[in-house]
């Protein structure tokens, strides 16, 4: 369990600092996962040090994956924007929730009532005219969460059919998200609303599913030669600990320390004040490796 000691950086001397990364400093990392909204930028702005970490880590050799529950726009945009800023990465390295749930809809033939933004619908499989709306699918889409949407998608949920059960597809349960302005409201509150007045209990596809974290995984990396890198204690990392991998935490996003106590601070592999600390640790141990 010494992998799961919370590490407050600030807090410690250089010297206690050091003897904990050498405990924690075994096992070479071939992958990291990396969270995106919170850990790599927060809006338009890269967290410090952020574009120049990323480049340091794909030199010492780490393949890297951006896996991400963004669900206010389609990969396509937000790769165009994380260009923008600054980053290098391709298209392909990033796996949204939107994709995996795109999907879970194709597979299960589901002809969905969209809750999305325009954008990220662009992303998922068109409607069915010829076929009645069986299902209803949630993500992150503050313009569209008003009564009149939120009641069509509880109307769809509320039917009775026998033959198949209207599903309710949250793409994931986030409860609030770092904006430019603040914290805001996450999409989960509105599936658990549909969730208390239909009945229908959700099906959840992005972090911290455990298949979302498992399907974001090459064949050829083992889980414990994988990080993830997140500012969610519980969507990021525990999510992905749970599989089998370190998950560590940035401070740069939506965690608040002001919200725990020494007692009641989440367990994770590692507390790191930005994504370039954490990138610095790794690559120590890569080198070491
Ligand atoms: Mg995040």
């Amino acid at each position: 369990m010494s992998f799961h000691r919370w590490i407050g950086i600030g807090l410690l001397s250089s010297a206690s600092l050091s003897r904990i990364y050498s405990t924690m400093a075994s096992g070479k990392v071939k992958l990291a996962l990396i969270d995106l909204s919170g850990t790599l930028h927060v809006d338009d702005q890269p967290t410090e040090g952020a574009v120049d970490a990323l480049k340091r880590l794909r030199q010492h050799g780490v393949r890297v994956r951006f896996v991400t529950n963004t669900t206010k726009e389609s990969v396509h945009s937000l790769h165009t924007r994380l260009r923008k800023i600054g980053f290098e990465l391709e298209r392909e390295e990033i796996y949204g929730s939107l994709a995996a749930a795109a999907e879970y809809i194709r597979k299960n033939a589901l002809n969905p009532y969209y809750l999305l933004t325009d954008d990220a619908r662009t992303d998922m499989p068109p409607n069915d005219p010829d076929r009645p709306i069986d299902s209803v699918v949630v993500g992150l889409a503050p313009e569209r969460f008003c009564y009149e949407n939120l009641n069509e998608a509880f109307r769809v949920l509320h039917q009775k059919r026998t033959d198949s059960p209207p599903k309710l597809v949250a793409i994931h349960e986030g409860r609030y998200y770092k904006a430019k302005d603040g914290i805001a409201l996450g999409p989960g509150c509105f599936v658990k609303g549909l969730e208390y007045s239909s009945g229908v209990a959700p099906v959840c596809i992005g972090k911290p599913n455990e298949y979302f974290f498992r399907s974001a995984l090459p064949e050829d990396v083992a889980v414990e030669e994988c990080v993830m890198i997140g500012d969610d204690p519980n969507d990021d990392c525990l999510g992905a600990m749970r599989i089998g991998m370190k998950g560590y935490l940035v401070e740069t996003g939506k965690y608040q320390p002001e919200l725990y106590s020494e007692e009641n601070r989440p367990a994770v592999s590692g507390i790191f004040a930005t994504f370039s600390d954490v990138v610095q640790h790794i690559v120590g141990k890569v080198q070491k490796g």
